[in-house]
């Protein structure tokens, strides 16, 4: 494509979202036939728009993710697959390998000419991804200077086939985690998790073993750590995944444990899940302000990650950044930056950056200092906050604890606490008979059959609390000690799972065991 292919089309982008007129898009292009500048540098040069706005526009109407690099997350093998002039002059960065494919990350991903040069010196398929110039140039500076060399490819044992194996068998069976350990009788084990059960699943040798988990380390970056974890990007068939692998110490040699998370692209759906769409409105509105922090605890990650993405969708066409430890959900009117822990955010929230965002979500906040940051945030903006932990009054304790009362009082939007809680296979579920035969009740409980894979089970729905304060809660809030504000919040959340749970078991749908699972958090 020529230059001015290119420039069309980012001049179109800015101009469709309305970020620049086309008097500013004109003097710009006048401009760039004098100067032969970039198009956006330009536009920034004269100020008709900011970098941030140029990245947010692409990111958004190509559907290409929006990347804050830091040193964390690249991977510097990959960034010498090219030479330091090059990723200069074209503003590009490599920043992550996953088998034959390249993250590359670009100030200007409309550049199809640098894209096809980078395919063809790595030989790899490039994916975009959209970065600030500045962030790619700082991050230039921060590294190494070193030449380039070949990354060194190892020949493919049979640990590699053993492993795609697995990974597409899980997949296909919907597993969300593979486990390789060792079974305690000097044999080798494989499970998959299964509706939240772990089932066996042919063993394997002991020396596939030993092979299997250097080669996991390898395919993952953990190094020689006897604890690590890395979340990477596979593309297992034609499903792209998110998979987190980790290696730990056991008794008898290591174990590792791959959890599966596929990417999507629809909008998520919390009425299969339970969740009311009234429910949904009731957030929307406690953030329909100009400013406040709502937070969303839920244990399981990918359920938290849903309940966020679905309040987001639910707010009008806003400028949506997410900090997502989980990013396996893609839209292109949402921004999103991946990052590997809840550490990580704590920096990106506190500082300028996505200062642009109407609204922010952060799918991780168990980091104390990354909790602050997001009420700090709060305070001028919109903020959505995710947390593991899954009760409404102990989620605003550990707030309370880091936070403090005055900026908690002042910015907590509303609090909902979110369980899973398996549903019943309806096909082999068993009934058990309570009490007399004249007077007593029944429930289900689960047996396992071929469509559950064994496990009694089959899909989930989620038990519920949400508090949303009022004027008057905030000056309670503020003013009453710790443990009186927790009792008071305790009244106002009420037994709301409790009551959900034991309708679900009345209708059938769950066990009594699964709700006192779910309720006792065992
Ligand atoms: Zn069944």
């Amino acid at each position: 494509m020529t230059t001015s292919g290119r420039a069309e089309k980012l001049g179109e982008i800015l101009l469709a979202t309305s970020l620049i007129t086309s008097e500013n898009l004109n003097k710009a292009i006048a401009a760039q036939a004098k100067t032969g500048k970039r198009l956006g540098q330009i536009l920034v040069e004269q100020g008709a728009a900011t970098e941030d706005d140029i990245a947010w526009a692409l990111s958004n109407q190509l559907m290409y993710p929006y990347i804050f690099i830091s040193r964390d997350i690249i991977d510097d093998e990959v960034v010498r697959l090219l030479p330091e002039a090059f990723l200069r002059e074209h503003r590009v960065l490599p920043i992550q390998r996953f088998g034959q494919q390249v993250t590359l990350a670009m100030a200007d991903p409309t550049d199809e000419h640098t894209v096809d040069e980078v395919a063809a010196q790595t030989g790899l398929q490039v994916n975009r991804a959209v970065a600030l110039a500045s962030n790619i140039e700082a991050t230039l500076r921060q590294m190494p200077s070193q030449q380039p060399r070949t990354a060194k490819r190892r020949p493919q044992g049979p640990e590699a086939q053993y492993l795609k194996f697995h990974l597409a068998h899980a997949l296909n069976e919907g597993a969300f985690e593979i486990h390789f350990d060792q079974a305690g009788d000097g044999q080798h084990r494989v499970r998959y998790r299964l509706q939240g059960i772990l089932v066996d699943r042919a063993g394997h040798p002991e020396e596939l073993h030993a092979g299997l988990i250097r080669h996991l380390r390898e395919f993952a970056g953990l190094g020689d750590a006897p604890s690590a974890a890395a979340a990477l990007t596979v593309s297992i068939g034609e499903v792209e995944v998110r998979a987190i692998v980790s290696v730990v110490p056991a008794t008898k040699g290591p174990a590792a444990t791959i959890a599966l998370y596929p990417y999507r692209s629809a909008v998520p759906d919390l009425v299969p899940l339970g969740v009311g769409r009234k429910t949904v409105q009731a957030l929307q509105g406690a953030l329909a302000g100009a400013h406040g922090a709502l937070l969303i605890g839920c244990a399981d990650p990918l359920v938290r990650s849903t309940l966020i993405r679905a309040i987001l969708h639910a707010t009008p066409r806003e400028k949506v950044w997410a900090l997502e430890t989980l990013p396996v959900f893609r839209h292109p009117g949402i921004t999103q930056t991946p990052i590997d822990a809840s550490a990580l955010a704590a920096p990106l929230l506190a500082g300028p950056f996505g200062a642009g965002s109407d609204l922010v979500a952060v799918d991780d906040a168990s980091h104390a200092a990354t909790l602050v940051a997001a009420f700090e945030r709060g305070r001028a903006q919109r903020v959505i906050v995710g947390h593991p932990q899954d009760d409404a009054v102990g989620l605003i304790a550990q707030v309370l604890d880091a936070a403090g009362s005055a900026l908690v009082a002042s910015t907590l939007a509303g609090v909902l606490a979110a369980r899973p809680i398996r549903l019943l296979c309806p096909q082999c579920k068993e009934r058990v008979r309570h009490g007399s035969a004249a007077n007593g009740r029944h429930t289900f409980t689960p047996r396992g059959c071929a469509a559950c894979s064994l496990t009694g089970f089959r899909g989930y729905r989620v038990l519920t609390e949400m508090w949303l304060p009022r004027a008057k809660d905030r000056g309670w809030m503020r003013g009453s000690p710790r443990e009186t504000a927790l009792a008071r919040l305790g009244q106002a959340t009420g037994p709301s799972m409790r009551g959900q749970g034991h309708a679900f078991v009345d209708d059938g749908l769950t066990s009594v065991a699964e709700l006192t699972r779910v309720l006792e958090g065992s």
